[in-house]
């Protein structure tokens, strides 16, 4: 699989927009999902372009959670291709225009490979990704307790890692994944760099990760 940063609160890449919110492209099994929106469209949509993505490549929309900085570019995004379905939470509402709006409660699998954890605590969905090395998930902002999202995640399967924003978290938590690329709202981060040393990546807008 490969998880490509397209908008975080740091940059990876320095031609590239920093700014409050969350937004990656994950191509696996064939499908390229574009997990959350960030914050601002014209944000979303110029980093794409400098990251060479075309939103009329993508055909699958996940949405982690309601929050702005999650979903502030959806409406941007589905102006220029609006042909995707878009699987959300069903505690967030008004998706419109888009070819299919799928409401996720319980965990689901998209596609083979490809599951949500479900809405976890009534806000929050992860993406999780089956791979050689184990699970990855992908998350917005963690909201739900990780022990939550980890017991889900490894329902399908062993968890090798995770992607995204773990908000509140703490390091200790993370339990005992093998890869962490621990950024957006994360507030632990040196204290995650220093228990899981050989684990933990730097994430940020432009960063590619391969697993
Ligand atoms: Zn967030
Ligand atoms: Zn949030």
């Amino acid at each position: 699989m490969r998880t490509t940063i397209i908008y975080d609160n740091t940059v990876f890449r320095n031609d590239l927009h920093a700014d409050w919110g969350f937004s990656a492209l994950v191509e696996a099994h064939g499908k390229r999902i574009l997990f959350d929106t960030g914050g601002s469209g014209s944000i979303l949509l110029s980093n794409m372009e400098k990251l060479g993505i075309d939103p009329n490549g993508i055909e699958d929309v996940f949405i982690s959670h309601y929050h702005f900085d999650h979903t502030g570019g959806l409406s941007a995004f589905l102006d220029q291709n609006n042909a995707v379905r878009v699987w959300v939470p069903s505690s967030f509402r008004g998706v419109k225009n888009a070819k299919e709006v799928i409401e996720v409660d319980n965990s689901v699998k998209l596609y083979e490979g490809i599951h949500s954890t479900g809405e976890l605590e009534r806000v929050e969905q992860s993406l999780c990704i089956e791979t050689q090395k184990g699970v990855v998930v992908i998350a917005g902002c963690s909201h739900p307790k990780m022990a939550h999202i980890m017991s889900a995640a490894s329902e399908f399967g062993k968890v090798y890692g995770i992607i995204g924003g773990l908000h509140g978290n703490s390091p200790e938590s993370l339990g005992n994944v093998d890869f962490i690329c621990a950024t957006h709202c994360t507030q632990y981060i040196p204290e995650i760099k220093s228990l899981f040393p050989d684990a933990y990546v730097e994430g940020g807008a432009g960063k590619v990760i391969e697993i």
